[in-house]
């Protein structure tokens, strides 16, 4: 056997390409599997580190457990812009866990389940040994994509640092809208040894449009939400989100695409977490299956992505877009502040695949025609 031909080359050892290595084992213990990245790890990524209770989920379906092992469950939510309010129980709790933690795990059990990890920056997709799949885990400035030809949808830009937990914030994820271009806020959630991630993001102008926010700007935005969070606060870095849109694209063919390199990150709450998860398992299945039973992997995992996310990802896009309205944030927070369920719905949208419910819209549709819709107004000054 040549040793540089392999039956899955992943490109990129986050959480979308450890999890495609380890759903691919799991599937065919015997395959090739070869994780590529630039970086050893464990390594650092800027993140809220936030991993909603679908990750654990999905993990486990691949026989992956134990990975938040150490770590606090956290089950309170706080949603805020200007006055209005709701804090609320999630039904299900989430981790905070430094990604350097949290994804060295990841890649540590992908190796104990046989995959071979190399560290390797890919400068192109003709670099790569000999494979009968690729797999692009790249990330937000993915390689494979470019190769591909894809180009990219609406981009984000967020900041994070870690800074002490106030009393008031313990066991509490914080978020506050700000009034920028939307999607804009900042964010503390509390991590349970005494840290909290600190952060704020907003939409990147259009190619042409306008400068992106500078650093300066992102971290006085921060201390405008949430005071006092800059000064406590170090470790600051930043990174682009690849924000998902209406419409999901993955073409025919060996390479394909998963996690931030398939441009898959909530719109509205800024989460990518899950969906490189769900769509890295999507890959390494489509990676056996192509080899079992035939079949074009890209068309088989485009296939399986879209059953599992396709409406959602309408849904979001559309809740992103109403979200651009005050007034409409506002309503959204009052009702789930009145209505458990609903805060509910808006967790599984924000966090997980949910949809948008009749009740959030039939909450909003009383709400707006009691205050009158003349109240609405374009979001964000850019
Ligand atoms: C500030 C901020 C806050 C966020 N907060 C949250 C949150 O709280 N919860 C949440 O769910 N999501 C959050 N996200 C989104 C989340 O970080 C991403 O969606 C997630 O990291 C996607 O995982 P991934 O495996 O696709 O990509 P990544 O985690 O970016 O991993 C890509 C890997 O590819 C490697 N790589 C890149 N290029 C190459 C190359 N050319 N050759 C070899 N290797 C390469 C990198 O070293 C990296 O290890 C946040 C993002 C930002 C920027």
């Amino acid at each position: 056997m040549n040793a540089e031909s392999w039956d899955l080359v992943v490109v990129g050892a986050g959480p979308a390409g450890a999890t495609t290595a380890l759903a691919a084992l799991h599937a065919d213990p015997s395959l090739r599997v070869l994780l590529l990245d630039r970086s050893d790890f464990p390594r650092d990524k800027s993140c809220g580190d936030g991993i909603a209770p679908h990750c654990f989920e999905k993990l486990a379906s691949i026989g992956v457990t134990g990975v938040e092992d150490g770590w606090t469950p956290l089950d309170r939510l706080e949603l805020a812009r200007g006055e209005e309010s709701v804090v609320g129980t999630m039904a299900r709790p989430v981790y905070v866990i430094p990604r350097e933690v949290f994804d060295a795990r990841l890649v540590e059990r992908a190796v104990d389940r046989g995959a071979t990890f190399r560290r390797q920056r890919v400068g192109s997709v003709a670099d790569l040994p000999d494979a009968a799949v690729v797999v692009g885990a790249d990330g937000a400035h993915s390689v494979v994509r470019a190769h591909l030809g894809l180009g990219h949808g609406r981009r984000a830009l967020a900041i994070r640092g870690y800074a002490p937990t106030p009393p008031d914030r313990r066991g509490t994820q914080v978020i506050r809208y700000g009034e920028r271009r939307q999607p804009a806020y900042a964010w503390a959630f509390d991590r349970g040894d005494g840290l909290s991630n600190v952060g704020y993001g907003e939409l990147l102008p259009a190619d042409g449009e306008g400068d992106p926010p500078s650093r300066a700007l992102l971290l006085d935005q921060l201390e405008q939400l949430l005071p006092g969070s800059v000064a406590a606060g170090e470790h600051w870095k930043g990174h682009h989100l690849p924000l998902s849109g209406w419409r999901w694209e993955q073409p025919d063919g060996r390479l394909l695409l998963v996690g931030d390199a398939a441009g898959l990150i909530n719109p509205m709450t800024g989460e990518g977490i899950y969906y490189a998860i769900a769509t890295g398992i999507a890959a390494g299945r489509a990676a056996v299956r192509s080899r079992q039973q035939g079949g074009d992997p890209g068309a088989l995992h485009r296939e399986a992505v879209r059953g599992m996310l396709g409406r959602h990802l309408k849904h979001t896009w559309v809740a992103s877009r109403l979200a651009e309205y005050p007034v409409i944030v506002d309503g959204g927070i009052r009702v789930a502040r009145r209505d458990g369920q609903v805060f509910d719905q808006l967790v599984e949208l924000g966090l997980g695949d949910g949809r948008i419910s009749g009740r959030l819209v039939r909450g909003l549709a009383s709400g707006l025609a009691r205050k009158g819709l003349r109240r609405i107004r374009p979001g964000g000054v850019g």
